[in-house]
């Protein structure tokens, strides 16, 4: 592709991502509210296709390589923070399947099946017994006469409304004894399959993510995508943090983004009858500009950078790549709720109102930090690496 032909395919890509975010921005407070599922954003998702933004171009999708990926989603989460992380559980993993689908024609089937339909993939890594700890599944799946049987629990399974194939993390035992990771991909409506309406929580109310129940789900072998290690720090799981951290910093960075907006704007505005000219005016409302300004276009230059040396093929796929794909994650997230609380702080005390959106957005980057890599996995990781003591050295402390 020629530079002028990418430069053109991104700005097309971003300049969607901009007017879906306008037209979310108008339903968001209402879904938060409600504590519903954005039903109607994701069918203008499908429709626009969105839905098939990481899905390259050779296999029917849009074709957003991971720099462009992570620009869009802080575009729409300019809009609508819950629409934004939930389709990113279905794109993340689409991207990541895209650069390195399964072998055969299953791999392109999937891929192609999801670029021209709009069929949902959501899932399936979260445990109440694992939390965070996506390398160590304990949701089983037993090899038995070329079936698995699946059985576990799944949390916080974002999009669980409409998925329409459930990626489900599991550890596989296989017939002849072996263990390794699996990744079964399953269609909806699989016997044994039952969504629990569980998710009633402070911030991103509206990606709705359910748990999952597994109960003897029987599948065949051809639902089993992809296998691995168990651990944290292999190729496939590097490559699969990429596509997840570098997005996930873009959900984040976009929220942190329409709160600096919305307070720039109050800031030229608001003017208390004490004083002559608006608020903006004051010092401490420019410093405090200038502090989410500076903050916002780090976590953007290092998600971009990170996101361009992946594409060139600059990180390495071990502990170390993982650590730098990592890198804008743990800024981002963190450095999200820092710019919110600062615009919150210009606004003043109708921020916490919720007659305004800060407050909204005040509970919604509260999520970042939980996504994977957890905030002391992450330092412990970037540490280790750093110190060149390999992640999964026993003892792991002292
Ligand atoms: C809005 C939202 C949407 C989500 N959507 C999805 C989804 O669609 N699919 C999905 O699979 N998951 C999803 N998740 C789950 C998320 O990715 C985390 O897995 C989840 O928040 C639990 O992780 P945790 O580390 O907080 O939990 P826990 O593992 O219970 O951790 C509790 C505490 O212990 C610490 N801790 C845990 N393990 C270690 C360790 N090994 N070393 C050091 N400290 C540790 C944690 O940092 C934390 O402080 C979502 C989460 C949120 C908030």
């Amino acid at each position: 592709m020629t530079a002028d032909a990418a430069a053109e395919r991104s700005d097309r890509l971003l300049g969607l991502a901009h007017r879906l975010a306008e037209e979310f921005a108008d339903r968001a407070e209402q879904y938060d509210r409600e504590n519903r599922f954005p039903f109607e954003n994701f069918e203008r998702l499908k429709r626009e296709r969105y839905t098939a933004l990481t899905i390259p171009q050779r296999f029917g999708g849009l074709g957003a390589d991971l720099t462009e990926f992570a620009r869009c989603q802080e575009e729409l989460a300019t809009g609508c923070g819950s629409t934004a992380l939930a389709v990113n559980m279905h794109l993340f993993a689409l991207g990541a399947l895209g650069e390195n689908p399964p072998h055969g024609p299953q791999g392109e089937l999937l891929l192609r099946t999801f670029a021209s339909s709009g069929m949902i993939l959501g899932g399936g890594f979260t445990e109440p017994e694992i939390g965070g700890n996506w390398g160590y599944p304990t949701t089983t799946a037993v090899e038995e006469g070329g079936i698995y049987r699946i059985n576990g629990r799944k949390a916080f399974t974002s999009l669980a409304p409409i998925i329409d194939f459930f990626v489900i993390l599991t550890s596989v035992q296989h017939a002849d004894g072996s263990r390794r990771i699996g990744t079964f991909v399953i269609p909806r409506g699989t016997p044994g399959i039952e969504i629990v309406e569980s998710w009633d929580t402070l911030g991103m109310r509206a990606t709705q993510s359910h748990d999952v129940l597994l109960r003897n789900v029987a599948v065949p072998a051809a639902f089993l995508a992809q296998e691995r290690d168990l651990g944290i720090a292999d190729e496939a799981a590097v490559l699969l943090f990429a596509w997840f951290a570098c997005s996930i910093a873009g959900v984040y960075t976009g929220i942190a983004r329409a709160a600096r907006d919305f307070a720039v704007r109050y800031a030229r505005e608001r003017r208390p009858v004490v004083l002559e000219r608006p608020i903006g005016h004051m010092p401490g409302v420019q410093f405090a500009v200038a502090e989410m300004d500076v903050s916002l276009a780090a976590m953007r230059a290092l998600r971009d950078e990170t996101a361009r040396a992946w594409v060139e093929g600059r990180i390495p796929r071990d502990p170390e790549g993982l650590a730098r794909v990592m890198y804008p994650k743990f800024f981002a997230t963190n450095q999200a709720i820092a710019v919110v609380s600062t615009a919150m702080g210009i606004v003043g005390g109708a921020a916490i109102s919720k007659r305004l959106p800060l407050e909204r957005y005040y509970r919604d980057v509260r999520a970042g930090t939980f996504h994977p890599l957890g905030n002391d996995q992450a330092r412990e990781l970037f540490g280790k690496v750093a110190l060149g003591i390999g992640p999964d050295t026993e003892p792991r402390w002292g």
